[in-house]
């Protein structure tokens, strides 16, 4: 079979156009700003700005309660404290994730502890979760990565049976269906981020939502972004402290921007979600080569796409065919996060605070490679493509011709070295 000649050898680029670009604000997010400003106060309760933010944000994700806070780092830890996870607990998690999700754990002295994922949606294998829990543990926080939903229904009937919390952490995943069900809306709470990488942004900032009817986990939710602070319920802010809890709060600047945001939410997960449906339908079949799948039932609004590379079956090593994809004029990153995160140094040397040991020596738990083995391979075999809501139906065609054309060319060799 004669191949098309690599542009890493030589031959012609596959993808000669520009990806599409655009911008992300506008004179809405400028009418918001400037309206905000007038009102002479940015302290979120006192203005007008963060309330509406959230009001807009309960009805797009039909929810009776959500808090803002200053990002999403902070609306993990603000759920975690708000669930009460506190000193020796420990919390189930994904080892590929952002450290925004690990933070608020170790803040709260309890104890991360690592299960498997699944090889081809890279979300927490239910089995997995279920055989790391002990007697100590209180909660899982599972991550919806890359704007794919984990498998809420087996976990969400382990979690009943345990007696655990779920937290959702949802920063890479807005508008993420499982069967029916908004990701975010399922577990206890659900977190979101609005950092300038995500899907929205605010600059920086986070949501909380608090999936129930009891106002008072709401206002205790609510305090725990705010120092501990009672703003509501009474009308005098009760100052007693009644244990310890960080400043959080979303500013109204924060807010405004996030209004006219939100406006554009939609569009931004649907754009996103039908661009990575076509990089799957234009790499399916193809040899050596395993496509981001999503979750039955659900889906999903692709913050990245992560395919892997079967190494064996093309005879090139995942490195050499990331740099054969970006010679083609695809932008790629061989892997995602450097390692996962058991095997970080913090891990390793179980140092979150610096000369200390607690809150790990409450344990005894060790991370080790070999930990979570279909995560470490995940990381070694992938190779993950920008997403962007500007890019078009041309740029995902050209996009899986691409990656057909290297895995064709590779496959062709390995038939006949
Ligand atoms: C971005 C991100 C976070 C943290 O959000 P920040 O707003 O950066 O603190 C947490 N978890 C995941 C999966 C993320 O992608």
């Amino acid at each position: 079979m004669e191949q098309e000649k690599l542009a890493l050898m030589g031959g012609g680029k596959t993808k000669t156009t520009p990806y599409g670009t655009g911008k992300r604000f506008g004179e809405e997010e400028l009418k918001e700003l400037s309206e905000a400003l007038e009102q002479n106060t940015l302290f979120y309760h006192h203005g007008r700005k963060v309330k509406k933010f959230l009001q807009d944000f309960n009805e797009i994700y039909s929810v009776p309660y959500s808090v803002a806070v200053s990002s999403g780092t902070a609306a993990i830890h603000t759920a975690l404290g708000a669930a009460g996870i506190s000193v020796g607990d420990e919390v189930i998690t994904s080892p590929i994730t952002d450290q925004g999700t690990l933070i608020g754990i170790l803040y709260q002295n309890a104890i991360p502890v690592f299960a498997d994922l699944e090889a081809d949606t890279y979300n927490m294998s239910p089995a997995s979760i279920e055989s790391k829990i002990t007697s100590r543990t209180k909660a899982i926080v599972v991550v919806h990565l890359a704007g794919n939903a984990c498998d809420m229904d087996p976990i969400m009937d382990i979690a009943r049976r345990h007696g655990l919390k779920v937290i959702e952490d949802c920063a890479q995943s807005y508008l993420t269906y499982y069967k029916g069900r908004l990701a975010g809306t399922i577990g206890d709470f659900g977190c979101f981020s609005t950092n300038d990488f995500k899907h929205i942004s605010t600059g920086d900032g986070g949501m909380v939502t608090v999936n129930s009817e009891d106002e008072e986990l709401y206002l205790r939710t609510h305090a725990f972004a705010d120092k501990n602070f009672r703003r509501f319920g009474t009308d005098v802010v009760v100052k007693d402290l009644h244990g310890l809890a960080p400043n959080y709060r979303m500013t109204e600047l924060q807010g405004a921007v996030g209004i006219a945001q939100l406006k554009r939410l939609k569009w931004v997960c649907e754009r996103r979600g039908r661009y990575g449906e076509s990089i799957s339908a234009g790499i399916r079949g193809i040899p050596g080569v395993l496509p981001h799948r999503v979750t039955d039932g659900s889906r999903s609004s692709f913050w990245f796409y992560m395919f892997r590379v079967d190494e064996s079956a093309l005879g090139v090593t995942r490195d050499e065919f990331s740099k054969a994809l970006a010679a083609e004029g695809v932008p790629n990153q061989a892997g995602y996060i450097p390692r996962v995160m058991y095997l970080q140094p913090m891990f390793l040397k179980k140092e979150a605070y610096l000369g200390s040991r607690f809150p790990f020596d409450l344990s005894d738990i060790e991370y080790k490679a070999g930990d979570c083995p279909e995560a470490e391979k995940i990381l070694e075999t992938a190779v993950r493509l920008q997403v962007s809501e500007f890019f078009t139906e041309q740029d995902a065609e050209e996009t899986a011709r691409a990656i057909r054309k290297v895995a064709l060319h590779y496959a062709a060799k390995a038939a006949n070295p």
